[in-house]
C-alpha cells in the first residue's frame, strides 16, 4: 500500500469513530432526558355530586388540569341537576308529572332511548320507572326520613305504577309519554352517562389528556396513566369497606359495581338496599354486589344494575351471556362465592 492511500485510509478511520463517539454521546443524552422527563401531574378535584362522592383525577398539556377538572365537576353536576327526581324543577320531574305528551330535548330523548333499550335487553331486570316503589321504600330520601319496610299491600299498589313498557318514545315528534301513573328513576343509568359525558368534554378540550373521573365508585377511564400505564381498580369486598375482592387494570373504557352496601337500612337484622327486583318490589335477594367493565360506563352502570337483580335468579346466565352485550362481570354473591365472566380475565392482568 502506498503511503497515500494509508494516510487516506487512517483519516476515514479517525472520522468513523468521530461519528460513532458523537452519535453514542447524542443517544445517550436522549435516553437520560427521556428517563428524567417529569411525567404529567394529576390534579385531584373531590366533590358531591350525582348523589354521591366524585372524583376527578386529570392530567393535560393542553390545558391547566384544575381548570378541566373543574369544567367537568360542572357538567356532572348539570346532568344531577337535570335528571334529579327529587328537584321539582328538573327536566325529569317535569316529565314525570305530565300527563300528556312531553317534547323532549335531544339529550333526554337519547338518555331515555338508552335506558329502554337496557330494560329490553334484560327482560326489565333493568327498569328506570321504579320511581314510586323507590319513593315508598325512601331511598330518594334515605338520610331526611325515618325508615320502614312497607306492607305487602303497599308494595302491591307501587307494584302496578311501574314497568318500562309504560314509557313510550315517540321518535319522529322527540317526545314521552308516560302511562299507569309511573314516575322515571334514572338513578341506575345517570352516573355512567354522566361519567360518559365528562369523558367527551374532556376529549374535546384536549384528545391527549389523561386521567379518570369517578362517580360513587363507578369510574371512567379519560386515558392511561402518564400516557401508557394501566389504572389499577380495587373492586371493594361487600363486606368490608378497606378490603379488595380483585382487581382491574384498565387503560380505557369503564367499570361499575352496584352493591348492597351503598344506600341500605336495617330492620330487626335484616338488610333493606335500594336495588329493587322489578319482579317483586322488594330489594333483590342473593347477591352483595355487582362489577361489570364495558367499553363506556353507562354500559357498565345499567348493566350493573341489571346484573345485581338476575344474579341472585340465574348466575350463570349474568356471567356468560352478559359479555355479549358488552359487559364484562364480576359478582359477590349471599355466600361470598366470587363469580366471574371469563372475558374478564383480560382486564385481571396488567398488560
Ligand atoms: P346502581 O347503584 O347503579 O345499581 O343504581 C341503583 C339506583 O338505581 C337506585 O338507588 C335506584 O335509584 C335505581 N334502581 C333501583 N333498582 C333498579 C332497577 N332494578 N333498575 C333500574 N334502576 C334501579
Ligand atoms: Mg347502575
Amino acid at each position: 500500500m502506498r503511503a497515500r492511500d494509508r494516510e487516506i485510509l487512517l483519516r476515514l478511520n479517525k472520522e468513523v469513530v468521530w461519528l460513532f463517539v458523537t452519535g453514542s454521546v447524542v443517544v445517550a443524552t436522549l435516553v437520560v432526558l427521556f428517563l428524567l422527563r417529569t411525567p404529567p401531574s394529576y390534579y385531584e378535584y373531590d366533590g358531591f355530586t350525582l348523589g354521591t362522592y366524585c372524583r376527578i383525577y386529570v392530567s393535560s398539556e393542553k390545558i391547566n388540569p384544575k381548570s378541566l377538572a373543574e369544567m367537568l365537576f360542572t357538567e356532572l353536576d348539570r346532568i344531577y341537576k337535570k335528571y334529579n327526581a327529587n328537584d321539582p324543577e328538573s327536566v325529569l320531574s317535569k316529565i314525570n308529572v305530565s300527563q300528556d305528551w312531553v317534547d323532549l330535548d335531544e339529550e333526554t330523548f337519547v338518555l331515555l332511548d338508552a335506558a329502554l333499550k337496557f330494560s329490553n335487553m334484560t327482560e326489565g331486570a333493568f327498569d328506570p320507572t321504579l320511581g314510586n316503589l323507590i319513593h315508598l321504600w325512601g331511598f330518594d330520601q334515605l338520610d331526611e326520613q325515618d325508615v320502614r319496610v312497607p306492607d305487602s299491600s303497599e308494595i302491591e299498589v307501587a307494584l302496578l305504577h311501574t314497568g318500562y313498557k309504560n314509557i313510550l318514545l315517540d321518535r319522529q315528534k322527540r317526545r314521552a309519554k308516560l302511562l299507569n301513573g309511573i314516575h322515571i328513576d334514572l338513578g341506575g343509568i345517570a352516573k355512567g352517562y354522566a361519567l360518559d359525558r365528562v369523558y367527551q368534554i374532556a376529549k374535546e378540550v384536549d384528545p391527549d389528556c389523561t386521567g379518570f373521573v369517578e362517580a360513587g365508585g363507578d369510574i371512567r377511564i379519560i386515558g392511561p396513566k402518564f400516557g401508557s400505564r394501566s389504572w389499577v381498580i380495587g373492586i371493594r369486598d361487600p363486606d368490608d369497606t378497606n378490603e379488595c375482592v380483585g382487581y382491574l387494570y384498565l387503560d380505557s373504557g369503564a367499570v361499575a359495581t352496584s352493591g348492597d352496601y351503598e344506600r341500605y337500612f336495617i330492620v330487626n337484622g335484616v338488610r333493606y338496599h335500594h336495588i329493587l327486583d322489578p319482579q317483586t318490589g322488594y330489594p333483590a335477594r342473593g347477591i352483595k354486589s355487582a362489577t361489570v367493565v364495558a367499553s363506556t360506563a353507562v354500559t357498565a352502570d345499567a348493566l350493573s344494575t341489571a346484573a345485581f337483580v338476575l344474579g341472585g335468579k340465574n348466575w350463570e346466565y349474568v356471567v356468560l351471556d352478559f359479555p355479549k352485550s358488552g359487559g364484562h362481570v364480576l359478582l359477590v354473591d349471599k355466600d361470598r362465592n366470587i363469580r366471574k365472566s371469563p372475558s374478564l380475565s383480560v382486564y385481571e392482568a396488567d398488560r
